[in-house]
């Protein structure tokens, strides 16, 4: 997502392309509409992602469909699709509230109600229908379809006129990754007072811990781990999100090779052991 994507203006381009449709006043066409629209709504999801591109995970980078985009946004920022206005003044005193404020302007965003209600609606006009639905479905509504249409033009247009854009506003907690080196930067919900974070880099994930004042204490997920050896004590320490069957590393100790596996734990008698088993000698992992 680093390359520069304006993909405001593309979704201005939808919308007016959804709009010469409409207004040719042809059922036929609105089909048309329906999928400028979709794309419209797209565009818009794909540019707020943008504004959060330092802390979108690249893992989500395939996602396509607006709804698990916008999802995956609420969890980075509870307040990722709202409304908001901005307004700067001047504090008399620190930390007092300045009397007079100036309003720089408000921000209305494509918000998850929306795409709730319309995106997936839109999409049953974009295909023929099944035989089921030929069968036993109403026929097509245009004039649901058209009063549909309208309303998501008449939004989109009122969130590509925001005078603002983009505002994401947090108190953010910063960090260089302990294991390769790279900036971390996680937002710090108000009341929160642990939040996870894993580097987008490598396998590092961390806990940070909010110790009020302004200070934070990241808690590394990392276990000791021993050599299989055992004549050997040396010990590394692995990143959780790095435990899995297979994982492998030469001992700085013996320089023995150590590989992680699945285990089987035997004890003799289940009962005394709290647990029972219908199964006698079954092994389970
Ligand atoms: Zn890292
Ligand atoms: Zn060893």
């Amino acid at each position: 997502m680093n390359q520069k994507l304006n993909y405001r203006h593309q979704s201005r381009e939808h919308l007016q392309s959804a709009k010469d449709e409409l207004s040719a006043n042809s059922d036929h066409r609105l089909k048309f509409a329906a999928l400028e629209l979709r794309m419209a709504m797209e565009c818009l999801t794909y540019d707020r992602a943008l504004g959060f591109k330092d802390e979108f995970p690249p893992s989500e980078y395939d996602t396509w469909q607006p709804r698990k985009m916008l999802a995956v946004l609420l969890e980075i920022d509870p307040l990722a699709d709202q409304d908001s206005t901005l307004a700067v003044g001047v504090e008399a005193a620190p930390g007092v509230p300045a009397a007079s404020m100036q309003s720089l302007g408000s921000e209305k965003v494509l918000n998850m109600r929306m795409l709730k209600s319309h995106y997936d609606a839109l999409g049953s006009y974009l295909h023929v229908p099944s035989l089921k639905q030929s069968r036993d479905g109403p026929p097509l509504d245009f004039k649901k379809l058209r009063a549909r249409c309208e309303a998501i033009a008449t939004f989109v247009e009122q969130v590509l006129a925001s005078p603002i854009f983009n505002i994401t506003l947090g108190n953010f907690a910063g960090l260089v990754c302990m294991e390769c080196g790279k900036p971390m930067r996680k937002r710090l919900p108000h009341g929160e007072k642990e939040v996870k974070a894993e580097c987008f880099q490598c396998d590092a994930s961390y806990t940070i811990i909010v110790e009020g004042d302004g200070k934070v204490f990241w808690k590394p997920h990392q276990q000791e781990v021993g050599c299989a050896n055992p004549n050997c004590q040396e010990k590394i320490f692995i990143w959780n999100r790095e435990l899995k069957v297979g994982r492998e590393w030469e001992c700085n100790g013996c320089h023995g090779r150590n590989i992680l596996g699945l285990g089987v734990i035997y004890v003799e008698d289940a009962k005394q052991d709290g647990r029972s088993s219908s199964a006698p000698g079954g092994a389970s992992a």
